[in-house]
């Protein structure tokens, strides 16, 4: 609604009277200079800062960030504070992790003698029980214990197998131990870090595959030696349990002004795999859209568009918590987002700058950033709904996103291109337990979080598209 010429003073005093709730005044004009502001005030150093508070929260909680653990609790209050702290209103969304508990109670005794909590894990995604029998070691000096069926051709119905890490999933090891008759499974840890206890996931990111019928516990590479040594196999006893809490968050805050039915959501999984602390995976995204949300704040900028930040939780278990969030929309509420943006690894060692395939309008906004500035960029179309991304596209929301490369290798095209080496993965630890500090590129994260400063400033002055 424009006010007719002969009122623009009527118009002004009325909207004096009435202040800015009834969301009548015609939007500001455009900042053109939000764009490079925001990609001034956000630098290496200030994602690196959260970065190091995320690996910090790690190592006092376990070693990761993963949904449903403590580690996570921490670092969603981590990201809460901060958001508050830069003046944003914080709602923390708590959701239930689906069919199965993450954080369980487990027992383990060897021949009688109950080893102490912190020598043993129970894998996620094990099962609940309670199982009293022989140890039976299967192919347990070799590199690919357990991988085989075959390896299980002399085992003896209802024992505990015991397992060494190594050439293939502890899933594929558990499901053969399952189907041989195991009642259940001990798996000890191997290679570099053998030194640890061996926490790991019987299911994998993004796939909502149903868990393991038996316990599965993971002991360190020392603990499972030991026990290869004794002269005659000891009869353990596992308990598992669910327990505590099975629910998880995420954390959202927006922009107090702007106009909301144009809102621009900019987010990054806030969650690690249990395998490792996660700060390329997720903490890189994470700590560049905190660092984005902190400096829009800090600068004062009003954007003409609501800007909507979220830390979603349980991402690598399925998407948990962006599904939850979307679920929960209204059609009205969904209507009003009028661009998604995710991060989900911005910091790779071998990175690649690859851009979210279509929708054109989206996808030009970060394309012609790197065009402009001279930065070889990529286009990746086999990300679509692999990420937190997924519930927005599949309600029509236009989404993008950047990623610096994950597990996969790097080819000798890409080398030429974005430097690097060829032949090698874009992230060496990608889910694993050196995915720490160290892990990080830092001109990955300064080229990756200008660009994602850029896109957010554009779409937050883009007018009613
Ligand atoms: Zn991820």
């Amino acid at each position: 609604m424009k006010p007719s010429g002969l009122l623009p003073l009527l118009a002004v005093i009325l909207m004096a009277a009435v202040p800015a709730a009834c969301g009548q005044e015609p939007p500001p004009p455009p900042n053109p200079d939000l764009s490079s502001d925001l990609r001034d005030s956000v630098t290496v150093e200030g994602v690196l800062g959260h970065a190091k508070r995320f690996q910090a929260i790690a190592d006092e909680h376990g070693g990761n960030r993963a949904a449903g653990t403590l580690g996570y609790d921490a670092s969603a209050e981590y990201v809460a504070g901060e958001l508050r702290r830069a003046g944003y209103e914080v709602e923390v969304q708590s959701f239930e992790l689906p069919g199965y508990a993450v954080i369980r109670e487990a027992d383990l005794d060897i021949a009688g003698t109950p080893v102490a909590a912190t020598d043993f894990a129970l894998m996620e995604r094990s099962a609940d029980g309670e199982v009293a029998a022989g140890l039976e070691p299967v192919d347990a000096r070799g590199a690919t214990s357990g991988c085989d069926a075959k390896d299980f051709g002399e085992f003896s119905d209802g024992n505990v197998a015991l397992l060494r890490r190594g050439t293939c999933t502890f899933r594929t090891k558990a499901e053969n131990a399952q189907r041989a008759g195991a009642s259940a499974v001990l798996i000890f840890n191997a290679g570099e870090a053998g030194g640890e206890v061996l926490r790991g996931s019987l299911g994998g990111p993004g796939i909502g595959i149903p868990g393991i019928g038996i316990p599965v516990i993971g002991t360190g590479g020392s603990f499972g030696e030991r026990l290869l040594a004794r002269e005659e196999m000891p009869r353990v006893r596992v308990f598992a349990a669910e327990g505590g809490d099975t629910s998880t968050t995420n954390v959202i805050a927006q922009t107090p002004g702007g106009d909301a039915e144009n809102t621009v959501m900019v987010g990054a999984h806030l969650d690690s795999v249990p395998e490792g602390p996660g700060i390329n995976d997720n903490g890189s995204g994470s700590a560049t859209v905190l660092e984005m949300a902190i400096q829009l704040a800090e600068l004062d900028a009003e954007p003409r568009n609501r800007v909507r930040f979220a830390f979603w939780g349980a991402e690598e278990v399925g998407l948990v918590g962006s599904r939850h969030y979307v679920e929960g929309l209204g059609e009205e509420e969904i209507e009003d987002i009028s661009a998604y943006l995710n991060f989900d690894m911005t910091g790779s060692q071998n990175f690649v700058s690859s851009v979210y395939e279509g929708p054109d309008e989206v996808e030009e906004v970060f394309d012609s950033y790197f065009e402009n500035k001279g930065i070889q960029v990529e286009t990746n179309s086999a990300l679509d709904g692999r990420s937190d991304h997924g519930p927005f596209q599949g309600e029509g929301v236009p989404t993008g996103g950047l990623f610096s490369g994950a597990g996969g290798t790097k080819t000798e095209r890409q080398e030429e291109g974005f430097g690097g080496e060829a032949g090698v993965p874009f992230d060496a630890c990608y889910h694993r337990a050196c995915d720490d500090i160290d892990n990080l590129s830092e001109e990955s994260l300064d080229t990756l979080s200008d660009a994602a400063a850029h896109a957010t400033a554009v779409l937050a002055e883009r007018g009613d598209p």
